[in-house]
């Protein structure tokens, strides 16, 4: 299974990915996480990714590039693999489909978990992580136990969702039709229990 997870903050894209990830025993490659970690690590690579990451801009279209590419080489990856926050760009996308071919390797899907702009502020200003787990409670539907040790996203408040939700839109406005176009699109209604979610993400994959 080689899928894109696409959604907007707070959609439960990263709940999703974790569970489909386990069920078809394929790694969850997040750029995100990898230019964090270049960054933590104080690689040139990530000196340089952090100046754009911390002004909330785009990393360069040839960093990620790279990175995705070096990372599709691990042997981990030949059984599939689930893209989250990747592709971003049309040139990313174009990037990914040139690397995918030269390893005669095709998408199954982009699946986009669709929410209403309204409900995603509520659900990430309510969002709360256990620092000891990494698991994602939400304080109205979802409460966390009394022993979590809960820590809000910076990230998470109200004016930063805003700004995120722009960006994802303006990001979307290209990628999402450029796969419709190819045929790969899968619209996913992403209201309801993470449980349905999963079960409706399955059915458009062909699994459910
Ligand atoms: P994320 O955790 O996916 O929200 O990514 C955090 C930050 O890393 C973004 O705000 C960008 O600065 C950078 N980044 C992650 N993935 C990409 C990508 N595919 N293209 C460009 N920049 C990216």
């Amino acid at each position: 299974m080689r899928i894109i997870l696409v959604g907007p903050p707070a959609s439960g894209k990263g709940t999703q990915a974790k569970v489909l990830c386990e069920k078809f025993a394929i790694p969850q490659i997040s750029t995100g996480d990898m230019l964090r970690e270049a960054k933590a690590k104080g690689t040139k690579l990530g000196k340089e990714a952090a100046e754009y990451m911390s002004a909330g801009k785009l990393v360069p279209d040839s960093v990620v590039i790279g990175l995705i590419d070096e990372r599709l080489k691990q042997d981990d990856t030949k059984g599939g693999f689930l893209l989250d926050g990747f592709p971003r760009t049309v040139p990313q996308a174009d990037a990914l489909g040139k690397l995918m071919a030269d390893k005669d390797i095709a998408l199954d899907a982009v699946v986009q978990i669709d929410v209403a702009r309204e409900l995603l502020v509520e659900r990430a200003v309510l969002r709360r992580t256990d620092k000891r787990t990494g698991q994602i409670y939400h304080l109205k539907y979802n409460p966390p136990p009394p022993e979590a040790e809960l820590e809000h996203r910076a990230d998470d408040r109200e004016e930063t969702v805003n700004k995120r939700l722009d960006q994802y839109e303006s990001m979307t406005a290209a990628l999402l039709p450029y796969y419709e176009g190819k045929g790969l699109l899968r619209r996913v209604n992403g209201v309801g229990k993470p449980a349905e979610i999963t079960q409706r993400i399955l059915a458009v994959l062909g699994k459910g």
